[in-house]
């Protein structure tokens, strides 16, 4: 994989952009902060607004994991010792713990499906 001059970044070679002298191994990032191209002209370019789509989208996939964390540790900081209520909340707790794993394995092609979408599509030209 080449490397970026001017971030050092390594990336595929469609995340690189074309010309030569100055363009010359530039990732699109770069080059659009550079102003060396025009950001219509990249398809591969990740706006903000996409980048933060993939970021709030893979923060909803995982915050799960982290909730079911949170929830553990305030069961066996306060709930874990009261009788009935410490019960319930415990078994409702262990309930939760086990659908998420499920959950989280069979919304996986969702996941898939909305990231596919939020990617930018690009065709890598001849020669490269
Ligand atoms: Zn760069």
């Amino acid at each position: 994989m080449p490397a970026c001059r001017h971030c050092q970044g390594t990336y595929p070679r469609e995340y690189f952009i074309h010309g030569n002298g100055p363009r010359k191994d530039v990732c699109v990032r770069c080059g659009v902060d550079k102003g060396l191209v025009e950001e219509s002209e990249v398809p591969a370019y990740y706006s903000k607004d996409l980048a933060n789509a993939r970021i709030n989208l893979r923060a909803r996939r995982y915050s799960g994991f982290l909730w079911v964390g949170v929830l553990w540790v305030i069961w066996i900081s306060y709930f874990g010792n009261i009788p009935l209520w410490g019960m319930a909340s415990g078994i409702a707790l262990l309930l939760i713990s086990l659908v998420l794993p499920v959950q989280f394995i069979l919304g996986h092609a969702k996941y898939q499906a909305k990231l596919a979408h939020l990617t930018p599509s690009y065709e890598r030209p001849k020669g490269h």
